[in-house]
Order: structure tokens, then C-alpha cells, then sequence
């Protein structure tokens, strides 16, 4: 009888803990992408994006991809299959405190640029220079035209200055471009 009531709970949160489960190999692969261990990670994102119904695992699977590869307009085809299955498109950056310049930034913060559908998210390794706001509180979002790898974001009175990781135009037009044709656009038909 016992035998038969834990396997009937077990039953109930299998589920659950395999959510769980999938959220945890997920976070181990944003740190291996972090490290710049990207084949690693892409590796095992191909195999949690079969079982992860969130679009998570398939969001960093575009972005291990990205970094591994560097084919920038390939990967914009990929986060947009991640925006379909219900995840977005997630860029390691640094978010620049100084005025920009091609010299090499120093003062900076890093973290997490997320776009999701109607969103966009820094998550910061500084408290008090993360923000989670909606696409309707978004001025702008464009290259920075002196520096190559650089774009802003403009939220209300404040610009916010990143450098992507691969230091390039190309990965810099990607957001852009993923912001106007995935983030924008979900924000604009939420609006009618
Ligand atoms: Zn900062």
C-alpha cells in the first residue's frame, strides 16, 4: 500500500522535477556560453531543446551557435524559431558606464541581454544596472555608428551603451534587427 502511494506521488511530480531538471542543465549551459565553452553547450542544448517545451533551451541553443559559428544571419532565422516555440533571443554583453569610443572599454558591467516576445531584459552582475521593461518602453534600439560592435538602447530619458561579445557590426545589426522583427512587432499587434 505504502509502495503504491509513493509511486503514485512520484508519478504526480515527475513532471515537475523534469521541468526542474531541464531549468538547471539549462543554467549550466548559459555559464559553459559564458566561459566561451560553446560547442560544449550547443551540444547538450540540442539535446534539452527535444524535451524543454519552454523555448529556452532552443533560445541558447541560437546563441551557442552564434558565437560558435559567427554566421550572424543565420542565427537570425534560428532565434526567430526560438521566438516561435515561445523563447527569444539572449546576447552576452557589456554595458559600457564611460562615453564610447573604438578604444577598448573598461568600465563596464556584464550580463544577459534578453529579447523576448513584447520584452527586453538586462540582467546585470551590478545591482541597481539591470532593467526588465516591456517593448512599448522602448525608444530605440541601434548600432552605435563611430564603433563597430556597439549598439544602444533607449529607455525614457536614459541611453544604455553595450558591446556585443564578437566586438562586430554583424552581431551588433542582429540585435537591431531582432529587435524590430521579433520584439517590436510582437509589442505593436499586443497594442491593437
Ligand atoms: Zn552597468
Amino acid at each position: 500500500m505504502t509502495r503504491i502511494t509513493i509511486c503514485a506521488v512520484v508519478l504526480l511530480l515527475a513532471p515537475t522535477v523534469c521541468s526542474s531538471q531541464i531549468g538547471t542543465s539549462i543554467a549550466g549551459a548559459r555559464d559553459a556560453i559564458v566561459r566561451g565553452k560553446y560547442a560544449y553547450a550547443a551540444e547538450d542544448l540540442e539535446e534539452l531543446a527535444r524535451r524543454d517545451t519552454s523555448g529556452e533551451a532552443r533560445t541558447y541553443l541560437a546563441t551557442a551557435r552564434m558565437y560558435r559559428d559567427r554566421r550572424f544571419y543565420d542565427s537570425l532565422e534560428d532565434f526567430g524559431e526560438a521566438f516561435a516555440a515561445g523563447g527569444g533571443a539572449s546576447f552576452i554583453v557589456a554595458h559600457s558606464h564611460e562615453v564610447m569610443s573604438d578604444a577598448e572599454v573598461v568600465n563596464v558591467c556584464r550580463g544577459w541581454l534578453h529579447f523576448r516576445s513584447g520584452r527586453v531584459e538586462f540582467e546585470s552582475s551590478e545591482s541597481g544596472h539591470a532593467f526588465a521593461v516591456t517593448a512599448a518602453e522602448v525608444r530605440e534600439v541601434d548600432t552605435n555608428r563611430l564603433a563597430r560592435g556597439l549598439f544602444h538602447i533607449r529607455i525614457g530619458d536614459r541611453k544604455w551603451n553595450f558591446r556585443t561579445r564578437t566586438a562586430t557590426r554583424d552581431e551588433a545589426q542582429l540585435v537591431v534587427a531582432i529587435y524590430s522583427k521579433c520584439v517590436r512587432s510582437a509589442a505593436a499587434l499586443g497594442d491593437r
